[in-house]
């Protein structure tokens, strides 16, 4: 009986963007930020319009990961730039 192949190789990771957390004071939540391309290590503050209805003054972490492919986001950029 043949053996089923095991994946020999890695699956080449996809690319679903990025995600940086930020507090919303407002509701007190924590909401995710989707942003497509890599943040740069520009750590400046950004200002994100919140689904809360506020636009919340957020310091970008250098601390930052990729998002999973399943993993919910509540906003989306392209880049952060747009929110700076
Ligand atoms: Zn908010």
């Amino acid at each position: 009986m043949p053996q089923p192949r095991r994946a020999g190789k890695r699956k080449e990771p996809q690319d679903f963007g990025w995600v940086i957390s930020f507090g919303c004071k407002t509701t007190g939540t924590l909401r995710r930020l989707k942003v497509d391309t890599a943040p740069s290590s520009d750590t400046s503050p950004i200002e994100v319009p919140c689904p809360c209805g506020e636009t919340h003054r957020v310091t970008v972490s250098p601390y930052r990961r990729r998002r999973a492919a399943d993993e919910p986001f509540d906003l989306e950029v392209k880049s952060l730039d747009e929110l700076r």
